[in-house]
């Protein structure tokens, strides 16, 4: 099984698959040069003081001059841990017994959260969680972007003063935040057993069946359950990514938080589903609020949860729901924020950092289906949108006029394309709004924010490596990061997303 490597837990959240560590940061490499030079052998118990938490929530231990990775494990804490694997500069242990307890230590109220991939932090309380995703940020914007963060030390050569890093943001009510659900469906003991829907297990691409997520909307959790039953009783098999036979890969569930409205998809391996018509009734009679039933096919053998064809079933093709009075429809495959609550959140921040009076020209680069778009348009002059996907600019046309707003403008296609090319034709922007995905923005992008010269650019990230390493090119480049904000999107899992603002050096 080397090609799944990486659980992807329930609702989608990147999981805590099998990874390598570099090392970096956490103090690694200062002993050992060979593994023969290990200060430990396999199964050797020892006692571990835990200094840290890597990016993916586990215990960064050190004993004897040596860091062990220890699932579990909190920072302050002191750990007795079996030795798991010996690699030359770290290793990985087992926790067997906590000999000191960490102040921040809470009992996870989910049961299942040993096994399952989509939280890491549950056992964390959540106001060291907040703090600890601060303190993430700070330390990929100094060690990565060599960045200097107020307060802190290792300034590298920035002016004085440096980036003020905020608090957190975080939710007063942190669970049942998520508003899709995009759970995986497999047999009870493999294939051909009853179909099941759940999560895939911590590091691999097994499914547990779950009826009960803690941080899922309950309509969602609802759906899936509906879904399983009506599968069951119809006799519908699920997909064996082994062989690559039976039907039923995902069911994807998404709920409206304002509108209640509810879109079910089911991701099928093959065109043909077999008694349409009597899934359809079912799941209209078991969900009174469903508005969209969807099919989406995916006959590849492939990690990634949808294909590329798409139909509706029964009913609209988009569900609609609401941000802050702005109304959005959302269709099955457009990219939505998952935690509205904390959404308006973020969107209030970066319109903040666009520091508009109502005359600006603003590109909104990355914009799914228009959301920051049509926050920004409210007090600009004119917004230009731009997103790879097709689909998401439908939608974001029909959510600027569903809105009334007439000073937004979308165009589908690569940012770093098209943005060029309005450069070219003159448009001007006074701010550039970025919302990359985890891998950041293209370096043609970040070359043309760089020959645009907006006054302003507003970084929204959901990976700090690559924000920091992205802001130090923006940096270089002449602009000076002032303010990064991280806001709590993804309470209990190591997700930490931020928004930043950037001004010219030479204003
Ligand atoms: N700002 C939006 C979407 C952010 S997610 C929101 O908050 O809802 C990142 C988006 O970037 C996704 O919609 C993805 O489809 C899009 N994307 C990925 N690569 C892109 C590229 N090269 N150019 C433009 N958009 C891209």
């Amino acid at each position: 099984m080397s090609r799944r490597k990486s659980g992807g837990g329930y609702g989608g959240q990147a999981g805590s698959g099998a990874r390598k560590h570099s090392g970096r940061g956490t103090g690694a490499g200062a002993a050992a040069k060979t593994r023969e030079d290990a200060p430990f052998q396999k199964n050797e118990e020892v006692t571990v003081d835990i200094i840290g938490l890597t990016h993916d929530g586990e215990g960064v231990g050190r004993a004897n001059g040596f860091t062990l990775f220890i699932q579990g494990a909190l920072p302050g804490e002191q750990v007795r841990a079996k030795v798991m694997k010996v690699k030359k500069q770290y290793g990985y242990a087992r926790l067997e017994e906590r000999l000191i307890e960490s102040k921040d230590r809470i009992a996870p109220p989910c049961d299942i959260f040993d096994k399952c991939g989509g939280c890491q932090l549950q056992h964390f309380d959540y106001s060291a969680q907040l703090e600890w995703k601060r303190q993430h940020v700070i330390d990929s914007l100094t060690r990565i972007g060599k960045l200097r963060v107020a307060g802190e030390a290792g300034a590298n050569g920035e002016e004085a003063g440096g980036i003020v890093v905020h608090s957190t943001v975080g939710m007063e009510d942190p669970w049942r935040y998520r508003n899709k659900a995009q759970v995986p469906v497999g047999a009870s003991g493999g294939a051909g057993g009853e179909l099941i829907a759940g999560f895939y297990a911590r590091g691999s691409h097994r499914i547990i069946d779950m009826d009960d997520c803690l941080i899922q909307h309950d309509r969602n959790d609802e759906v899936v359950r509906a879904v399983k039953t009506i599968g069951r009783e119809l006799g519908i098999s699920s997909y064996d990514e082994e062989s690559g036979k039976g039907l039923l890969r995902h069911v994807m569930a998404r709920t409206g938080f304002v509108t209640g409205e509810i879109m079910v998809v089911l991701v099928t391996n093959g065109r043909k589903l077999p008694q349409a018509d009597e899934w359809i009734a079912r799941i209209r009679e078991a969900l009174p609020g469903v508005k969209s039933i969807v099919q989406n096919v995916n006959m590849k053998d492939t990690n990634a949860v949808f294909g590329d064809e798409t139909r509706v079933l029964w009913g609209s093709e988009v569900i609609y729901d609401e941000l802050d009075g702005i109304r959005f429809a959302i269709s099955a495959r457009s990219f939505y924020q998952v935690n509205p609550v904390q959404t308006v959140e973020l969107y209030r921040k970066t319109v903040e950092y666009a520091g508009l009076t109502g005359v600006e020209s603003v590109i909104d680069a990355y914009c799914g289906i228009g959301t920051i778009s049509l926050f920004l348009a409210r007090q600009a002059g004119r917004v230009y949108g731009v997103e790879i996907v097709p689909e998401a600019i439908e939608d974001a046309k029909s959510n600027a006029e569903l809105n009334g707003i007439a000073n937004a403008t979308f165009e589908a296609g690569p940012a770093e394309i098209v943005i060029p090319r309005w450069r070219e034709e003159g448009v001007i922007a006074d701010v550039i709004v970025v919302d990359p995905p985890r891998k950041g923005c293209d370096p043609a992008l970040l070359d043309t924010i760089l020959k645009m010269k907006p006054e302003r650019v507003v970084y929204v990230s959901c990976n700090p490596s690559t924000l920091a390493r992205d802001l130090r090119l923006l940096e270089d480049g002449g602009y000076r990061t002032m303010e990064v904000t991280p806001v709590d999107m993804f309470p209990w899992t190591v997700h930490v997303e931020c928004c930043s603002l950037l001004v010219r050096k030479d204003n």
